[in-house]
């Protein structure tokens, strides 16, 4: 079994099928750490993912199941590290559950050319998303450009099939015979070994990076995430009510669990169904709007594959790629701070750099501000978010930044920009969220912390708005009407 993102025990496809198809059984699992610079991993992440591995490691360990690791630069050096690991194991079947970016797509390509010239299968399994991406289509058989249609479509074809959805058992205990037959380690070309330990460093990342504690703190694996998706549950019929309330903290945070794979996306929609009498909509309020969210991710990896250019670091509308964006980099080096002058972007932007997560109402709006009110390209913002954010992942965060510059999915024209002050009265209207990540403002009464009075920013040590946010909309209304159907 190969493991990637999906860092699991329980209700792992391809795991399930591996163990019932095989007497004898192993994990591999593959650090590509240059290739994951490349694609703009960030420490935490990194760590996040590491850490869960030690985890399935000792879980796996305890059933006898060995959980092998190699560590080679990039992807391009997989397939020919698993031709060789997969002779001296003397493996007969592969299997791993697919990845939908375009690079994994063509990684997992490779391989299976590679291990076909010894007859040798991989088999890749669905379990990322709910459905094969390219199984939800239009009437002429195109994938879904835009999320509402997509949605309809899903629930129309799977409202009634919780069972299709069921998760899988985890895998029983292997005989202890078996497992003494696997090696500590065996040499494989290159720089490093097949060994059965999970190493503290890997390239350039660390299971414990340096930098801000609360971002450590994040709590790993499957037990943790067990735990998220327990105490969520307490609360999902309340989800619709304060879900974009970021003062309030009522969403599940299980993205950061679900985007390793500690977590499947079946639990999510098993635990939500339950709360919903077995349905994707009607029932409660709460579960019918939380499952609605979880199409949203569905949308998007299902997305990367229908149109591939997006991996490809271009925006999903090419007419678009005509925006004169701005080269200000003090505008983004501010943005990035959390130093605009405007509280409620830079609450979130603090929030984002002192926790490594970000409430999702936070996340359009400080996508809006930077690729509107700062004309800033949207591959700068979603760069920085995949470093920073621990549950940062390459569909969910490349759809969210095009949605919000315009440049992607949305049905909403380019006309509408956010407002940050009125979204800020709106959803933090006792200014609660932007006095806990911003102290310097904490003595403000509710009327002035949304947008301090002038003569305030000197006083407080606050730096005054970087752009006038009406003067700015204009401006980037312009910008996209002149652009060429
Ligand atoms: C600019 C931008 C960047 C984003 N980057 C990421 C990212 O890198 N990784 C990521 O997982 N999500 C991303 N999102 C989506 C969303 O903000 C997060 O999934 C959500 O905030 C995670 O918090 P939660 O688990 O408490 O969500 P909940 O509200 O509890 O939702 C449950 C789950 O549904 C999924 N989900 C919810 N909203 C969305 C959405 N809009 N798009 C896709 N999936 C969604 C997530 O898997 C989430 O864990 C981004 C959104 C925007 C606007």
């Amino acid at each position: 079994m190969w493991f990637r993102n999906d860092l699991r025990m329980a209700d792992n496809t391809a795991l399930y099928r591996a163990a019932k198809s095989c007497e004898c059984m192993a994990g591999i699992f593959i650090a590509c750490p240059e290739t994951w610079r490349e694609h703009n991993d960030g420490d935490h992440v990194v760590a996040m993912r590491l850490r869960s591995l030690m985890q399935l490691q000792r879980a796996l360990e305890k059933k006898h199941i060995p959980l092998y690791f190699l560590e080679v630069a990039t992807f391009s050096e997989v397939p020919a590290a698993l031709d060789q690991i997969t002779q001296k194991l003397k493996i007969d079947a592969l299997f791993a559950n697919a990845e939908y970016p375009l690079n994994e797509l063509r990684r997992d390509q490779a391989v299976r050319a590679q291990l076909k010239k010894r007859r040798l299968p991989l088999e890749l399994s669905t379990d990322r998303t709910l459905v094969p991406p390219g199984s939800i289509t239009t009437g002429d058989g195109a994938g879904y450009k835009v999320f509402t249609p997509f949605k309809r479509a899903f629930i129309a074809a799977h409202d009634n099939s919780g069972e299709a959805f069921a998760p899988l058992p985890a895998p029983r205990s292997r005989s202890d015979d078996h497992a003494g037959q696997w090696p500590e380690w065996i040499a494989v070309e290159g720089d490093s070994n097949l060994v059965r330990r999970v190493p503290d460093t890997v390239g350039d990342y660390a299971v414990a990076p340096g930098g801000n504690q609360r971002v450590r703190d994040w709590s790993t694996g499957e037990a943790a995430g067990a735990r998220a998706l327990k105490a969520f549950a307490e609360t999902i019929d309340d989800y619709h009510r304060w879900r974009d309330f970021p003062a309030q903290e009522n969403t599940s945070r299980l993205s950061p669990y679900l985007n390793c794979g500690a977590v499947s996306i079946r639990q999510c929609v098993q635990m939500a169904t339950q709360a919903n009498g077995g349905r994707w909509a009607g029932g409660s309020e709460g579960a019918t709007t939380w499952l609605s969210e979880l199409l949203w991710r569905e949308f998007y990896q299902h997305l990367v594959v229908n149109y591939p250019r997006v991996c490809r670091n271009k925006p999903f509308k090419p007419e678009t790629e005509a925006v004169p964006w701005s080269d200000r980099e003090q505008d983004f080096a501010a943005w990035c701070e959390g130093k605009t002058g405007v509280p409620i972007v830079d609450a979130a932007m603090r929030q984002l750099n002192e926790t490594g997560w970000m409430h999702n109402r936070l996340r359009m709006i400080v996508a809006s501000f930077l690729t509107k009110n700062l004309l800033t390209d949207w591959r700068k913002g979603e760069r920085y978010f995949m470093q920073t954010l621990v549950d940062a992942d390459f569909a969910a965060n490349n759809g969210g930044w095009q949605w919000a510059a315009s440049t992607g999915t949305d049905a909403a024209p380019y006309f509408r920009v956010f407002n940050p002050y009125s979204q800020s009265k709106r959803y933090d209207p006792d200014g609660r969220f932007i006095r806990t990540y911003i102290p310097e403002l904490a003595e403000l009464g509710h009327r002035d912390i949304h947008c301090p009075p002038r003569d305030i920013f000197a006083d407080h040590g606050y730096p005054a708005p970087i752009c006038d946010v009406t003067e700015s909309r204009k401006t980037a209304i312009e910008a996209f009407a002149n652009l060429k159907k």
